[in-house]
């Protein structure tokens, strides 16, 4: 028995377009680059300026700096729903008592506002995800963070990706009563033991998180 390995795909270099074995290109910024040509690739990308185009200068968030971001991200979000309620909340029940209604009494009035607010907060959350992440790459959480998310050969999220990536994380991870802390476990597991921690939202999008300074 030989001990070379049965078959190898060979594959050409992007550069000289010489064939390889498959083991014998490195993946640069999303093309396969040869070892001779490496160098010259390597500070091509470099000089290109797009930050988190080359892979191996990367550095990833984690789970612990991803979870802060998302606390602020949180916090900026609940203060003024949290206002807007306290403001509200009470006026509609005060307007219910004065209305003549046994307080325990359903009050279809109060339900409409509830459901509206719901509707209203979750369009403001979308839109604050998905513009965030279209025109700076990051949330106000990330960027206090120092994150950015890119898609994983370094350009910036287009509109499918960010609305992409807000579902998932949002909707599916966790939307879906029941199995979404199950989810959010998995998801989390996935990013810790992962060497470019990546979430499940990060794989199904093909997005990475990165710290802005390389
Ligand atoms: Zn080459």
């Amino acid at each position: 028995m030989s001990p070379e390995a049965p078959v190898q795909t060979t594959m050409a270099c992007s550069q000289c377009g010489r064939p390889f074995a498959h083991s014998d290109l490195v993946l640069i910024a999303g093309t396969w680059v040869c070892a001779d040509c490496k160098p010259a690739f390597l500070s091509r990308v470099m000089a290109s300026g797009v930050a988190g185009a080359n892979p191996l200068a990367r550095r990833y968030g984690g789970f612990w700096i991803r979870f802060g971001a998302r606390m602020i991200d949180g916090l900026i979000f609940t203060i003024p729903v949290l206002i807007i309620a306290a403001i509200f909340i009470p006026n509609l029940i005060r307007a219910a008592r004065q209305a003549g209604r046994p307080p325990n009494a359903p009050n279809p009035a109060l339900a409409f506002a509830f459901i509206t607010f719901f509707v209203i907060a979750l369009i403001v959350g979308a839109c604050y995800e998905v513009l965030m992440l279209k025109y700076y790459s990051a949330t106000v959480g990330k960027m206090a963070c120092g994150l950015k998310v890119i898609r994983s050969d370094g350009r910036s999220l287009d509109w499918g990706v960010c609305f992409g990536r807000y579902a998932m994380w949002n909707l599916v991870t966790c939307g879906i009563p029941y199995i979404n802390s199950i989810l959010m476990l998995v998801s989390s597991i996935m990013l810790g033991v992962d060497d470019e921690k990546r979430a499940l939202h990060d794989r199904v999008c093909d997005t990475r998180v990165i710290y802005k300074q390389a």
